[in-house]
């Protein structure tokens, strides 16, 4: 089968490897959709470290077309998307529900040297979800993302009315916009620099959109909020400073969730943590069944079309990356 593999730091090929075949209880995917995450971009530039060679993606639907001997429900034929997080189910946090940080969690295209950048991708049967019959495989795709931005808003715990601010309108802070209105935020208000990503924000329904290469933003976001600082702000960058910046901004008592991933340290003034009384939450993939973000993205209450600015086919890839890698688009998506 073709696919695309990657040999070593900024270096993909087009390769012939052999076709997955399903152990019992998995089922194999012919991909028809698989968008590029940033952890791809990572995987790429040598930013983390990567099983090589490997075939990235994580992020896909398509087609089953194979089935193990003990796979119950799943059929051939069957439209599908892909959650590419494995757990083990036995572990002390997967026992309290904690799944998404599982001792043995492993992912597809990551620890998982066989990803979605390819033709096929063996996945096991709990893996797979029905594509509602309302949206395409490229927006079955992005029900993975979505849902890394569902979770972090519900670790916000968002009140009926909370004003909400969101540092950083790249896919992941699109998608919460949206999430939070659903949560019932008062108003989101969002932070970003890229002239696209201020234009969709806008168009996904934040409140207020602030051009953080203009001006005060703090100052800004202290007169939108009266004075007193959201209920609770977002970092959805992953940069030390913003996470800082989230800290000074979030009002007493309020909560601050961490989704931006950074190796970079950031300052904490303890001070302000305790005597404000500082939540600082983090935030890592997901722990629900990708299924109920399914549902939403589904019946239109999320809608992650106007995310996809590229369509390429598979072949694309590294000049695909090349773009993220000059911030040039949002969602890149790969079709085969
Ligand atoms: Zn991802
Ligand atoms: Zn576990």
């Amino acid at each position: 089968m073709k696919a695309m593999v990657l040999e070593g730091k900024k270096k993909i090929e087009l390769k012939d490897i052999e076709k997955p075949t399903p152990g019992l209880n998995d089922v194999i995917v012919r991909i028809k959709a698989t968008s590029i995450c940033g952890t791809d971009l990572h995987l790429y530039q040598g930013l983390l470290p990567a099983k090589v060679p490997m075939v990235l993606g994580h992020e896909a639907s398509g087609e089953i077309t194979e089935v193990g001997a003990n796979v119950k429900s799943a059929k051939v034929g069957e439209k599908v998307y892909i959650d590419p997080i494995l757990t083990c189910g036995e572990c002390r946090l997967c026992t309290i529900g904690r799944y998404n940080v599982c001792e043995n969690r492993r992912v597809i295209g990551h620890d998982i040297a066989e990803g979605t950048f390819c033709e096929y991708v063996r996945v096991p049967e709990t893996n797979v979800f029905a594509i509602p019959k309302t949206i395409s495989f490229e927006e079955a795709a992005l029900i993975e993302t979505t849902s890394v931005a569902v979770h972090s808003v519900k670790r916000a715990r968002i009140d009926l009315g909370d004003n909400v601010a969101i540092l950083g309108a790249g896919p992941i802070g699109l998608l919460a916009i949206q999430a939070a209105r659903i949560a019932g935020a008062g108003a989101t208000i969002v932070t970003e620099i890229q002239p696209n990503r201020i234009k969709l924000a806008d168009q996904l329904g934040a409140d207020e959109v602030i051009d953080a290469s203009q001006g005060d933003v703090e100052k800004k976001i202290m007169e939108l909020t009266n004075g007193v600082g959201p209920d609770v702000v977002m970092e959805v960058i992953g940069r030390p400073d913003t996470v800082e910046q989230a800290i000074r901004l979030v009002r007493k008592g309020g909560r601050v969730v961490v989704v931006g991933l950074t190796t970079i340290p950031a300052k904490l003034e303890i001070l302000l943590l305790t005597r404000r009384e500082l939540e600082i939450i983090g935030s890592n993939a997901y722990m629900m069944k990708v299924e109920r973000v399914g549902e939403m993205v589904g019946s239109g209450k999320i809608n992650v079309k106007p995310l996809i600015t590229h369509h390429m086919p598979l072949e694309k890839l590294p000049e695909a990356l090349a773009l993220l890698e000059r911030n040039e688009g949002i969602k890149m998506m790969l079709k085969l």
